[in-house]
């Protein structure tokens, strides 16, 4: 499999560091407000990586961090008088909701920052001692003059970032305006944590450099993100781990291009920044938006326009069709080669197009090959076995789109209808994860959802159960 490395800019074969298993750290969101469908178009491309490396029978071991804690948060729930866990519980609910409304994997780990202060403390530490960090005032920043590699991954000229940026005021102390923060002390009202440098919290970057440690060790296979946090975010998680602990922090750096909509850059001026929600709202189908945001390869930008949703609705239509002739066709005593031939094809080139730098609009192109040549086949009459064979197919490349069973999508949406164990799994722990966070109205949503689905859940002292009424 061949992935295109952002650090040295090249296609490169994918070599796990454990032979079968990838260790694999994705940025996760900042729970500020509803996560909008760029950031989603990222999500999407680290499921497609996820259930591609699964799909070529890789164990994958994935850590998405949540940002509890970070300027905008403090100031917004500073605004509503509410502690900062009251404030973003709301918008942590809402992304499990929308990553389970769109089929989205569940990951083994979403560690929050707020509850890994500790190993970001002992990290600053270590930096400090190396003599990578240094205190000013109450805050501790990192000295971008003490690591030779900083910029191996941006390319950045560091004699070209401005030396007299304007500083931020409580950023006086840096030694040099490129320095960037670890630690923040604490001002007035804002939240805080003990640490050798007194009451404070921690920077941005230095959260996903403890905690991908923490869950897949100092070096790990694959490190992900949208292309806006290649640069400072993922050049400063580098310089911050590999400064700590002398070795690679992640061997590949995979970047998601942006998502535009209507050929603009999405703003709230422009009213074009749409969550999920906004979309649905709108009588839009989440499975047709699955459709639209895995059919662009990652590496290129992804222009959201209502058209090209109408054309993924066309293009799953074709699916269904051939689904629904496939299910009345008759089978005949006819020869199966040519059923065998293009079902092998199919196979071969779907597979090929994925290990191909997860190149999905041509493993798409596959598909509609395939179908086509089914609808052919049931012309002509299918061989004996043949719809198995092609119903085989399509559920192993399902596994990776998880688009193509329009039965498993409608039951999940039409109230009253089945949803699948895997669906019910995924809408528990979600509940499981807003009650952890405290945000009731968003589990109570989800009880709702999952009773009228004649799904019950009960709650136990060990976590939650359910079963079918
Ligand atoms: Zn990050």
């Amino acid at each position: 499999m061949k992935l295109f490395n952002s650090l040295g800019r090249r296609l490169q074969e994918l070599e796990p560091l454990e032979p079968g298993h990838i260790r694999l750290y994705t940025c996760g969101p900042t729970v500020y407000d509803r996560v909008h469908i760029g950031n989603l178009r990222t999500f999407m491309f680290e499921d497609v990586l996820r259930r591609t490396l699964q799909f070529h029978g890789y164990r994958v071991t994935q850590a998405m961090n949540l940002t509890d804690v970070e300027d905008k948060i403090i100031a917004a729930a500073l605004k509503a008088k509410v502690d900062i866990e009251t404030f973003t519980a709301p918008h942590v609910g809402s992304f499990f909701e929308d990553l389970a409304t769109l089929r989205i994997e569940r990951v083994e780990h979403y560690p929050r920052a707020t509850e890994h202060v500790a190993e970001m403390v002992a990290m600053i530490e270590r930096l400090q001692a190396t003599g990578h960090a240094y205190r000013a005032d109450d805050s501790v920043f990192f000295r971008i003059a003490a690591d030779q590699d900083y910029g191996k991954l941006s390319g950045i000229d560091l004699d070209q970032v401005r030396r007299g940026q304007r500083v931020q005021s409580d950023e006086y102390g840096k030694e040099d305006a490129r320095d960037f923060v670890l630690w923040k002390g604490a001002k007035e009202g804002e939240p805080r944590w003990p640490s050798p440098w007194g009451p404070g919290r921690p920077g941005w970057h230095i959260e996903c450099s403890a905690m991908s440690q923490k869950y897949l060790g100092k070096t790990f296979d694959i490190h992900c993100g949208g292309v806006d946090n290649l640069f400072p975010h993922h050049e400063n998680e580098i310089a911050q781990s590999e400064s700590a602990n002398c070795c690679p922090q992640a061997r590949y750096w995979l970047h998601s291009e942006h998502l535009t909509v209507d050929g603009e850059k999405m703003s709230k001026s422009l009213g074009n920044c749409y969550t999920l929600g906004d979309l649905l709202d709108r009588g839009l189908s989440a499975r047709s938006i699955r459709y639209l945001l895995l059919s662009v390869h990652y590496r290129q930008q992804l222009d959201f326009t209502f058209d090209k949703l109408a054309e993924a609705d066309r293009a799953l239509k074709r699916v269904d069709d051939m689904r629904f002739r496939l299910a009345h066709g008759v089978e005949k005593d006819n020869d199966p080669a040519r059923l065998e031939q293009a079902a092998g094809d199919f196979e071969t080139a779907f597979a090929a197009a994925l290990a191909d730098d997860l190149n999905t609009a041509a493993a798409l192109g596959a598909l509609f090959t395939f179908v086509h040549e089914v609808n052919g086949l049931i012309d002509h009459g299918l061989p004996a076995g043949g719809r198995t064979r092609v119903e085989a197919c399509l559920g192993r490349a399902d596994e990776v789109l998880a688009v193509l069973d329009a039965a498993a999508w409608a039951e999940s949406t039409e109230a009253g209808g089945g949803l699948s164990d895997a669906e019910i799994d995924a809408l528990v722990a979600a509940r499981s994860e807003a009650r952890a966070s405290r945000d009731f109205a968003a589990a109570d949503r989800i009880r709702e959802q999952l009773s009228e689905a004649g799904v019950v859940v009960e709650d136990a002292r060990d976590g939650s159960r359910w079963k079918r009424s």
